[in-house]
C-alpha cells in the first residue's frame, strides 16, 4: 500500500473513531434522549427500557467497531495494514477507503458472511 493511501486510511480511521466516541459517550452516561413523562405509565416505562437496551446494543456494536479501528491503527503503525487477516492477500485500496477498519478482503468477508448467516 502506498504511503499516501495509508495516510488517507489513517485520517479516516481517526475521524471514524472520533465520531463513535462523540456518539457513544452520552449513551454511556445515560444521556440518550429517552422521552419520559413526569408520571410514566406502563407503556412509557416499557419504551424507556427498550430504548435503554437499544442503547446497549448500539454501544456493543460501536465498541466492537472501535476495537477494530484501534487494531487497524496499530497495523498501520506496524506497516502491515491492508493485508487480509484470513488469506493474507491485499484487501485493496478501494475497499479500504470505503471500510478503513476492514480486516478481510472482499472474498473472505463474503465467505464469513455466508458462514454467519448459516449459523444464525
Ligand atoms: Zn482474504
Amino acid at each position: 500500500m502506498e504511503r499516501r493511501d495509508s495516510e488517507r486510511a489513517r485520517a479516516s480511521l481517526l475521524a471514524q473513531r472520533e465520531s463513535i466516541l462523540e456518539k457513544a459517550t452520552p449513551m454511556r452516561n445515560g444521556e440518550l434522549e429517552i422521552d419520559r413523562d413526569d408520571s410514566p405509565d406502563e407503556m412509557d416505562v416499557a419504551l424507556a427500557e427498550s430504548n435503554q437496551s437499544l442503547a446497549g446494543r448500539i454501544l456493543e456494536r460501536e465498541s466492537k467497531l472501535l476495537s477494530r479501528i484501534e487494531e487497524a491503527l496499530e497495523r498501520l503503525d506496524q506497516g502491515d495494514y491492508g493485508d487480509c487477516a484470513s488469506c493474507g492477500e491485499e484487501i485493496g485500496v478501494k475497499r479500504l477507503m470505503a471500510q478503513p477498519a476492514a480486516r478481510l478482503c472482499i472474498e473472505c468477508k463474503d465467505e464469513q458472511e455466508r458462514l454467519e448467516s448459516r449459523s444464525d
